[in-house]
């Protein structure tokens, strides 16, 4: 089988090593991929996988080069191309792809439509409005004593969410993103939530349109220093599974989100065939939903696949053609821990371009894969090429020990200004 995976980031990385591994796999490419892509073998043939230079979002380059080279399977890694249509373009010319549909992308492209949803069909979330006038937001955030939430209705970045102590804030984030238009039109509307306390934790659900398959919970750490401190990030690092949830407690959980969530899709016409990824907070009158994607979670991706014992062509395949019931999905019970490592300066401005050194001694390492991100490939040398560079993914008997193998290999490893935080795991040891 002949397989496209669409973007170029440490989650793209992991979704090329695994799908490798299938013997269904016989020609793979990526576009536009990375460094660490590039050096992807085929378990069936050894084969190499090929990075083409086509940006995960021009659709008309990357549906003419899956015509051209007869691929059979494409697999989408980020939301931009699933929010642009990239799915309904490639089923319209009869091509087989996973990844959600548009009107399923809205789920992460608006966050209106996923808060009116849950609490259309009862899924568990935070106490909310919302609003596209300026007075009855404020008003909202009153009513809550200014303990809130404010959230940019459409894609910002990963930056449209605005969290306040009190009204004074509450009102000056109403302001921002609704007046001074500080995310542009995704602004035009927001969601006010209650601010929620509690432990935070990733679900992701691999769903067919009727079915939903839950993973073990995994961690990701936001903020770009330890203990949970400076700006935030696309992510420091996961670990997967935490303690915070027992098996009978997840599949509550699932019972709680992803019925009413396939139940709500069907009645609302949305061929939900992808993946879900909500954002749970575990508070003390049980788990709320902050928000949904409509991905994989990036770093999440990395602690998940290394986990994962099914072939994924196949689970993918069975999401894609409605046939996920007739599968089990099967984890690994050593515990797997990312780390990742950054470039000096991220998540603000960084340099480019520097030299990285010790990736094959930290390959070596016993249950070791250091998943590319931003790299490239200059002159025989891989160097950095983006904010977020490497993620260092180790698998041990417990936590522990999965965190001292990631540990071990991230110091095998050196840039110019390598920044990476020191705390991935703690909280769930
Ligand atoms: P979101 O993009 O909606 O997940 O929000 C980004 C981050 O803001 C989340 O990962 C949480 O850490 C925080 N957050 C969002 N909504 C809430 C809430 N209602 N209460 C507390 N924290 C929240």
């Amino acid at each position: 089988m002949k397989i496209l995976v669409i973007g170029s980031g440490g989650r793209e990385h992991a979704l090329v090593w695994k799908l490798a591994q299938s013997p269904h796999a016989t020609q793979m490419w990526c576009a536009p991929g990375n460094a660490g892509i590039a050096q992807e073998r085929l378990s069936r043939n050894g084969s190499a996988v090929e990075c083409v230079s086509i940006g995960a979002e021009d659709l008309p380059a990357l549906l003419a080069f899956a015509q051209e080279k007869k691929v059979d399977f494409t697999v989408v890694g980020p939301d931009n191309p699933l929010a642009l249509g990239v799915v309904d373009l490639f089923q319209k010319n009869g091509l087989k792809i996973w990844g959600v549909n548009a009107k399923a992308a809205q789920f992460e492209s608006s966050k209106v439509f996923s808060q009116k949803f849950m609490e259309k069909y009862g899924i568990p979330t935070a106490a909310a409005g919302t609003f596209e006038d300026v007075v009855a937001a404020k008003r909202f955030c009153a009513t809550l004593g200014g303990k809130c939430v404010v959230k940019a209705d459409g894609l910002a970045l990963g930056k449209g969410v605005l969290i306040c102590t009190n009204q004074a804030e509450a009102e000056k984030a109403v302001d921002e993103i609704m007046v001074s238009k500080a995310f542009g039109a995704a602004g035009a509307r927001v969601v006010i939530q209650d601010f929620l306390e509690g432990i935070e934790v990733s679900m992701h659900a691999l769903c067919d349109g009727t079915t939903a398959k839950i993973f073990p919970t995994s961690q990701d750490h936001k903020r770009a220093l330890d203990h949970d401190e400076g700006l935030n990030t696309g992510g420091m690092g996961t670990y997967s599974p935490t303690p915070f949830l027992s098996d009978a407690q997840l599949a509550e959980t699932a019972r709680k989100v992803l019925e009413p969530f396939m139940q709500g899709c069907v009645t609302e016409g949305i061929d939900y065939r992808g993946l879900l990824y909500p954002g749970v907070m575990l508070t003390k009158s049980g788990p709320k939903i902050l928000e949904f994607n409509a991905r994989f979670g990036d770093p999440e991706t990395q602690v998940y696949l290394t986990r994962l014992e099914n072939d994924l062509v196949e689970i993918l395949e069975a999401s894609a053609s409605g046939k996920l019931a007739r599968h089990e999905l099967k984890w690994k019970p050593e515990a797997s821990v990312c780390v990742v490592m950054a470039s000096g300066g991220y998540p603000g401005s960084y340099p480019k371009g520097k030299a990285i050194t010790g990736l094959d001694a930290a390959n070596k390492l016993p249950g070791t894969k250091v998943f590319h991100a931003g790299t490239a490939l200059k002159d025989g040398q891989i160097v950095t090429n983006g904010g977020r560079v490497l993620g260092v993914t180790a698998l041990g008997k417990g936590l522990r020990a999965a965190q001292v193998a990631a540990y071990a290999a991230v110091e095998t490893i050196q840039f110019d200004g390598a920044h990476f935080r020191r705390d991935i795991a703690a909280k769930g040891l």
